[in-house]
């Protein structure tokens, strides 16, 4: 039987342990959500009946901050998932010196079956819900799959219209319009072309253009491909939930993306077309561009599509994480013995959040950074974190996932120590 996905995040924290020891006290409250809630979200339909959706945030550990992470919309969004998606913001944030925990939200739903009036007041109506659970010292909510910038503004609006105050940093992400920031929307993917750039030389694919196929051509996997095409390496496959296409000479990731928005019936929260109608490239499925002989493989969509069943068939020589927990702890295992580097999720998706903690400071002072400043902070923030994550790996001879949760293991650990644990007092005694 398959663990579930939040089996597999312990278990890469148990690795990491294994070679990393911690305090007793840190790893206990490391091992569950600090609170978890669920909540039913009556919603009007368009036709006037009423569905009831399901809703859940996770503030997974907050012993660095206030908790910060995601809302998904997904049909298959669970308990299990957004426990696992909060425990890696947790680590995330920690591999990049941020001062929050972490934390995650999600609703039941397939999106791309309602109206955008019913996805607003579906929002809306989780906003309400969760109110009372969040803050912007407490817990701060940010988008993920299927919710958007838009989404964001709906909730900030909400969560104003319930407290009677204005409040932008009660969640990031936002439109610019009501105290977004400059460089939020592509932050993720530039991070993880930033981390990607600092580490290559180090792992031996410095120098030379690469190729590159991306596995969801979402808004992380679009500016991903879009800034390394930019840069000259050539992008081959790129794909969404409908199929993958492929072109060996490189495809042109803003011209694809152009079709991908034209196709849209509305031109608002979600597209109905799909990068596979973009027809004058070969089509291939999600399968093949994952197992194709390529450089670099980007995954940029969802969990644990690389597993123990594929590991062995995927020709990359390298990994980028984007999407978070890709790579099942089998297919890690195939990885390491094979001497393919994976630069794992809570380092290579970094950026989104790290520019919403730059969001949350601008929110919190009035003062407003232009693009290029948010954009060169990025790049201080992951190349550092890149460096440490790399030197890591080579002293203590482990995978960069390793590495990495080393890396956050040792700021979670200090700030353990700092408030106090038993063996403080015991040597007051
Ligand atoms: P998105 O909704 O913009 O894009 C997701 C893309 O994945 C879409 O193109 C969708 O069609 C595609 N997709 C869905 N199922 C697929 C499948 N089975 N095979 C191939 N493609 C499929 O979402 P996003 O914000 O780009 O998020 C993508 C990943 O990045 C998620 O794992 C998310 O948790 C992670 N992430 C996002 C952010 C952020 O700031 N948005 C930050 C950190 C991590």
């Amino acid at each position: 039987m398959s663990s579930s996905v939040f089996e597999e995040a312990k278990g890469q924290l148990d690795k990491a342990l294994e070679h990393f020891r911690i305090d007793e006290e840190s790893e206990l409250r490391l091992r569950t959500p600090k609170s978890v809630l669920q909540v039913s979200i009556p919603v009007r339909m368009d036709d006037g009946s009423l569905k009831v959706f399901q809703g859940y945030r996770v503030r997974y550990n907050d012993l660095l901050g206030p908790t910060k992470g995601g809302i998904r919309y997904h049909p298959n969004v669970n308990v299990d998932e957004v426990q696992s998606l909060a425990f890696w913001m947790t680590f995330k944030c920690a591999v990049v010196g941020l001062p929050y925990g972490g934390a995650k939200g999600g609703v039941t739903v397939n999106p791309k079956e309602l109206s955008l009036l019913e996805i607003e007041r579906l929002s809306r109506g989780y906003m309400s819900a969760i109110a009372d659970f969040i803050g912007p010292n407490v817990d701060v909510p940010a988008p993920d799959v299927y919710t958007n910038s838009m989404i964001m503004g709906w909730m900030v609006d909400e969560y104003s219209n319930i407290t009677r105050e204005h409040k932008p940093e009660i969640v990031t992400g936002k439109p610019i319009a009501l105290g977004g920031s400059e460089g939020r929307e592509e932050a993720t993917g530039r991070g993880g072309f930033y981390a990607f750039e600092a580490m290559r030389s180090g792992l031996g694919l410095g120098g030379k253009p690469l190729t590159i196929a991306v596995q969801g051509f979402g808004n992380v996997g679009y500016h991903f491909a879009r800034l390394a095409a930019e840069a000259g390496h050539r992008i081959v496959a790129v794909s969404d939930s409908k199929g993958a296409i492929y072109k060996k000479e490189g495809l042109d990731p803003v011209g694809v993306n152009k079709v991908k928005q034209e196709q849209r019936e509305l031109k608002a929260a979600y597209c109905k077309g799909s990068v596979c109608e973009f027809v004058e490239h070969q089509q291939i499925t999600n399968e093949e561009l994952l197992e194709l002989d390529v450089d670099v493989l980007v995954p940029s969509a969802l969990e644990k599509v690389i597993t123990s069943e594929n590991a062995d068939r995927i020709k990359a020589k390298c990994i980028v994480e984007l999407a978070n927990g890709p790579t099942t702890n089998d297919a890690d295992v195939v990885f390491e013995k094979k001497g393919i580097p994976v630069i794992p999720d809570i380092l290579a998706n970094a950026g989104g959040v790290t520019v919403s903690y730059f969001e949350w400071v601008q929110n919190r002072t009035g003062y407003y950074w232009p693009e290029e400043e948010v954009n060169s902070k990025l790049k201080a923030i992951i190349d550092k974190a890149a460096a440490e994550v790399l030197d890591l790996g080579k002293e203590y001879k482990v995978p960069l996932r390793t590495a990495a949760y080393i890396s956050a293991l040792r700021r979670i650990n200090e700030a353990v120590k700092a408030k106090g644990t038993l063996r403080n007092f015991s040597m007051r005694r």
